[in-house]
């Protein structure tokens, strides 16, 4: 299953953009074409921020739209 091999690259304890509390894991992933959104949610603070890492894809599986 895919969902698998991406829940392997969810980063745990980021920290708080705000007050830099390590956060253990986001409250939402947003899978993307060659990247994923992470949505943090700081209990400390209540800060919310996003976090995006970007993988290396296969070109030939999205050709750009020229
Ligand atoms: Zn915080």
């Amino acid at each position: 299953m895919n969902a698998t091999r991406v829940a392997d690259f969810v980063p745990h304890n980021n920290p708080c953009a705000q007050c830099g509390k390590p956060i253990a894991t986001p409250v939402w992933v947003e899978p993307g074409k060659g990247c994923v959104t992470y949505v943090w949610v700081c209990c400390a603070c209540d800060y919310e921020f996003t976090s995006t890492a970007v993988f290396a894809v296969e070109r030939e599986q999205h050709p750009l739209a020229a």
